[in-house]
C-alpha cells in the first residue's frame, strides 16, 4: 500500500507554498530561513515545476535547461548555497542559423557589438545607444513603447538586426515584437551582461541539492499533493487549503500554481471584486512549447565543434512571431548536452524545442495527436540533418512532447511555458490588497519568467510574506 503523502502533516503552518517550481521552491527556501513554519505542496511527484527532467532507461533529458543569464549565480550563492551556484558553467558557442546570416557568438555584450558593427554594419555609437537604452529600462518607463517600435528607433528597416536581437529572446521567454519594450530590455541585458549559462550535471542534481536544502532549512515538502482550494474568510484574509480533502490552516499563502489558475479555480470568482475580475480575465496567456528529445548511441557521440552548445535555426526568410507559433515549425532551437558538461549523460543528448499554440493541439482527435506528434518527431529530425547528416543512424532513442504534455505535469493552464504576459505582473503583484496573506510566485510577465525570473521573484514574494507575517505577530 502506498504512503499517505499528508502522513503527519500539521494542522497549521505560517505560510503554505502551492507548487514546487523555481518560484514556489525558492520562497519556501527563504520563509524557513527566516523562521516560519512553511509546508510546501506539490501536486506533481517531484519538485521542480518546468525545470524538469525524465528518463529513459539510462537516458535522461532536460527540459528547460537551454540557458539562463549570469545572475543565476548570485541569486543561487544567495538564497540557496555554494554549492549549487558553483555548478553554474557558461555555455560559450551560441549559433544562429537562418536565410540572412549563420554566425555563432559568445551571446554577451562585447561579442554581440563587434557582430553589430563588423558584420550588421551598424554605426558604433548606435549600437551603443541601444545596449544603454535596453540596460537603462525600468518598470516607471512609457510601458506603451512595444518591442517593434523600439527596434523601428535604433534599427529602421533592419530585419535582419531586429532577428539576431530578437529571435532568442522569444524563444527564452515568449516575447514578441508587440510585448512591452521593457520586457524586453530588461531580459535582454540580463543575457548580454556576461552570456549564457547552464547547469552542470543537470536540471535533476539542481532540484536534487534544493530538495535537500530544503530539507535542512526545515520546510515540511509534500509530493504529490494537489492543492483542491484556498480558503478565504469573510473579512477577506486566508484561513487555510485543503488538500486531498484534508484541511489545513495557515497565515499566508504563496501560490506558484499558474495565476489564472489560482485566481479562478483555487480561490473562486466569489472572493474578488468585480474591478479586480475583469483586471483578471484581460490577462493573455504565453505561449506554450513543442520538444522533441533525441539520444545517441553512447559510442557515437558529436564534437562540440560541429554543432556548438545552443543553435538558433530557422527556415522562415524572416522573424515574424506567428510563424515561430505555426505548427508547420520552421524555427527550431536545439540544445546538445555533451558528456563533458554532463558527465551523469555518458552519451550526447539533443533537445529541439519550438514555441506552440495550445489550441493547434488541444483539438485533436485520439487518432490525430499521436499522428501529429509522430510528424513532429519526423520533421525535427529532418530539420536536424541539415546539421547532423546521419543522425538517423545514431540516434537510439527518440520522444516528443507537447503543450498538452506541459499542461498535464504542470496543470499551467493551456500548458503555458512562460505564465502570462506582462498584464499578469501587476494583477499577482495585487493579490494580498485584495485577500489579506495570498500572494503569487511564479512565471508572469515575461521579466518574472524563465530560470532567473522565477528563482528571482520567490525572492520579492518571500521579502513580502516575510514582512506581513512579521507585522501580523506584531499586532
Ligand atoms: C520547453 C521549455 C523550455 C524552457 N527553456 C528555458 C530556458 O532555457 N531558460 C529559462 O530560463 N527558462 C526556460 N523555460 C521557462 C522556465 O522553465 C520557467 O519559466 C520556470 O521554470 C517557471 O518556474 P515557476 O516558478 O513559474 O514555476 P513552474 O515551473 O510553473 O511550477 C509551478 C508548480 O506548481 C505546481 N502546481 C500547480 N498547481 C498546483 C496545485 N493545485 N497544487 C500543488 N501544486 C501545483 C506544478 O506542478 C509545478 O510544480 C522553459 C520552459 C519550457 C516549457
Amino acid at each position: 500500500m502506498s504512503r499517505d503523502p499528508l502522513q503527519d502533516v500539521r494542522d497549521q503552518y505560517d505560510v503554505v507554498v502551492i507548487g514546487g517550481g523555481l518560484g514556489g521552491m525558492t520562497a519556501a527556501n527563504i520563509l524557513a530561513r527566516a523562521g516560519h513554519r512553511v509546508l510546501l505542496a506539490e501536486q506533481h511527484f517531484k519538485l521542480g515545476g518546468l525545470a524538469t527532467w525524465f528518463r529513459r532507461g539510462e537516458r535522461i533529458f532536460d527540459v528547460s535547461l537551454h540557458g539562463f543569464p549570469v545572475g543565476m549565480i548570485k541569486s543561487c550563492r544567495r538564497y540557496w548555497s555554494a554549492e549549487i551556484a558553483d555548478s553554474i558553467v557558461q555555455l560559450k558557442d551560441i549559433r544562429f542559423d537562418n536565410p540572412m546570416f549563420s554566425l555563432s557568438t559568445t551571446f554577451d555584450r562585447d561579442d554581440f557589438t563587434r557582430l553589430l558593427i563588423e558584420r550588421f554594419q551598424v554605426p558604433p555609437e548606435k549600437v551603443e545607444e541601444f545596449f544603454d537604452a535596453a540596460r537603462n529600462m525600468n518598470f516607471y518607463d512609457d510601458q506603451t513603447l512595444t518591442v517593434g517600435r523600439l527596434f523601428e528607433r535604433f534599427f529602421p528597416g533592419r530585419e535582419d538586426v531586429v532577428r539576431l536581437l530578437m529571435e532568442p529572446i522569444t524563444y527564452a521567454n515568449g516575447s514578441t515584437l508587440e510585448d512591452p519594450a521593457l520586457s524586453y530590455g530588461i531580459v535582454f541585458s540580463n543575457f548580454m551582461s556576461k552570456g549564457v549559462y547552464t547547469f552542470r550535471d543537470g536540471t535533476e542534481h539542481l532540484i536534487r541539492l534544493m530538495g535537500r536544502e530544503l530539507k535542512k532549512n526545515g520546510v515540511d515538502l509534500r509530493l504529490r499533493c494537489p492543492v483542491d482550494n484556498i480558503h478565504v474568510d469573510k473579512q477577506k484574509q486566508v484561513e487555510g487549503v485543503t488538500i486531498a480533502g484534508r484541511r489545513i490552516n495557515t497565515r499566508a499563502i504563496v501560490s506558484n500554481a499558474n495565476l489564472l489558475g489560482t485566481i479562478f479555480n483555487l480561490v473562486g470568482p466569489e472572493h474578488w471584486d468585480a474591478d479586480f475580475l475583469e483586471q483578471a480575465r484581460a490577462v493573455r496567456l504565453n505561449n506554450s512549447s513543442t520538444q522533441v528529445y533525441m539520444a545517441l548511441k553512447p559510442d557515437m557521440p558529436i564534437e562540440r565543434g560541429q554543432c556548438g552548445d545552443l543553435l538558433f535555426s530557422s527556415t522562415a526568410p524572416t522573424f515574424r512571431t506567428e510563424s515561430l507559433l505555426s505548427r508547420d515549425i520552421t524555427s527550431r532551437t536545439y540544445s546538445f548536452y555533451y558528456p563533458d558538461t554532463r558527465p551523469s549523460l555518458g552519451r550526447c543528448v539533443i533537445v529541439a524545442s519550438s514555441n506552440a499554440n495550445y489550441g493547434d493541439w488541444a483539438g485533436l482527435s485520439k487518432e490525430d495527436y499521436p499522428a501529429g506528434k509522430r510528424d513532429l518527431i519526423e520533421n525535427a529530425l529532418t530539420a536536424i540533418e541539415k546539421y547532423l547528416p546521419d543522425v538517423r543512424d545514431r540516434l537510439d532513442y527518440v520522444e516528443a512532447a507537447t503543450p498538452l504534455t506541459f499542461e498535464r505535469y504542470t496543470k499551467h493552464l493551456a500548458g503555458a511555458s512562460f505564465g502570462t504576459k506582462f498584464e499578469g505582473l501587476a494583477v499577482s503583484r495585487a493579490l494580498p490588497e485584495h485577500v489579506a496573506g495570498l500572494y503569487h510566485t511564479g512565471s508572469v510577465g515575461i521579466i518574472m519568467s524563465g530560470w532567473l525570473g522565477a528563482v528571482n521573484y520567490g525572492v520579492i514574494v518571500a521579502n513580502n510574506v516575510d514582512a506581513f507575517l512579521m507585522k501580523e505577530q506584531a499586532v
